[in-house]
């Protein structure tokens, strides 16, 4: 069984996997306490790690009803996300590696993202079209065999990521963080029609696979200028709908086609954004009318956790990679070339 530890942003996780299937995981968030300046401050976040990691890993155990002599390999997340808080998932990990004398393996935060979906709705069809959106990342990716082979990406976003663009919208129309959860809710009682907000990049061949949020952001905020100025009230459930709109029509629409395009019949969303309800929604429906398959992680693994760590590592396990060193270091801007984050990933 591989004890999968997840500490790269505000979120501690611990979660258990064997040969696939999720067994148990707990995770603790110091959301809370960012909640007051506006984002996540990295000392705190760190900090909190500390507190949370020991009782998180005993956690996962005792919802599955397992013991530390149970663990087999433990994975982490090595990178990509903030140095402070990625260092102290490491050192337990490595801790607990070397305590009970099993491998480990240092995995990408994202790849972590991508397997979250496994946990739910089993082994990955290969290849599959991956739409990541979250926090910090928002990128089409052609996905073969998650363990072994090189991720080719189609695109990324120019700015910000979508998670981004929820979040700092949030601020703009006075809702509290974190914002893409707020957003959602918010856009629940407005008119997704009520604000012509653009849809960047939709229009050159070139730029197909290529996202840009910021001018999102700035109409957002434009928008709400334009009703202060006035002295009007802000129909936040209108400009929350119009921006989620803008938002899922724009992810949904250019991951469909990379589908087409590339031949391939399943998309996979991932990442906290694809817990969203309209990101979700038309994303159902494009595939269905694209005649694709759409698979999205359960709400509870999309956002982070130690459980889809695990998955990573188990399939890492599975696949024969190499573990990795014992002064395994963390990779706060890890480019996402392979699942694991040493070269482990037999055949690349
Ligand atoms: P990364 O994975 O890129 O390092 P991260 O770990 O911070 O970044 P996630 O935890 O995957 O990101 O997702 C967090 C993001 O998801 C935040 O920006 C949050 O606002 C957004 N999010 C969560 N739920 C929703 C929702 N229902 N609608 C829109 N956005 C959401
Ligand atoms: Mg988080
Ligand atoms: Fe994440």
């Amino acid at each position: 069984m591989v004890l999968g530890i997840e500490s790269s942003c505000d979120e501690t996780g611990a979660g258990l996997v064997r040969e696939g299937r999720l067994l148990g995981h707990a995770v603790a968030s110091s959301m809370d306490e960012h909640a007051r300046f506006g984002g996540v401050v990295p000392e705190i976040a760190a900090r909190a790690h500390v507190h949370a990691a020991a009782p998180v890993v005993r956690a996962a155990l005792a919802d599955a009803g397992l013991a530390m002599s149970d663990i087999d390999a433990v994975a982490v997340t090595a990178g990509p996300g903030l140095s402070g808080a990625l260092q102290v998932g490491v050192a337990a990990a490595k801790g607990l590696a070397y305590a009970l004398d099993v491998p480990l393996y240092g995995v990408h935060h994202l790849a972590g993202h991508v397997a979250a979906d496994t946990l739910e709705h089993g082994p990955l069809p290969n290849p599959c079209m991956v739409l990541i959106v979250s926090g910090g990342h928002t990128s089409l990716l052609l996905v073969r065999d998650l363990a072994r082979d090189p991720i080719v990406h189609l695109g990324d976003t120019l700015d910000d990521a979508a998670g981004e663009c929820f979040d700092k919208a949030a601020r703009v129309f006075g809702l509290p963080y974190p914002g893409g959860p707020a957003v959602d809710r918010a856009a629940r009682e407005g008119d997704p029609r009520a604000v012509p907000f653009p849809r960047p990049l939709t229009t050159r061949r070139e730029h197909r696979y290529t996202f840009s949020f910021s001018g999102l952001k700035t109409a957002a905020a434009r928008w709400a200028e334009e009703h202060r100025a006035a002295g009007r009230p802000l129909p936040v459930a209108d400009g929350a709908a119009s921006l989620q709109e803008a938002v899922a029509d724009v992810l949904t629409r250019k991951a469909v086609a990379a589908c087409t395009e590339h031949g391939v019949g399943t998309l996979v969303v991932v990442g906290g954004v694809a817990a969203n309800s309209r990101v979700r929604a038309l994303a159902e429906e494009r595939c269905a009318a694209a005649g694709v398959e759409l698979r999205v992680p359960p709400l509870r693994l999309c956002t982070d956790n130690g459980a889809m760590i695990a998955a990573v590592g188990d399939l890492l396990v599975r696949a024969g990679a190499e573990p990795a060193p014992l002064d395994l270091t963390v990779d706060p801007s890890a480019p996402l070339e392979y699942a694991s984050l040493h070269p482990a990933a037999p055949g690349s």
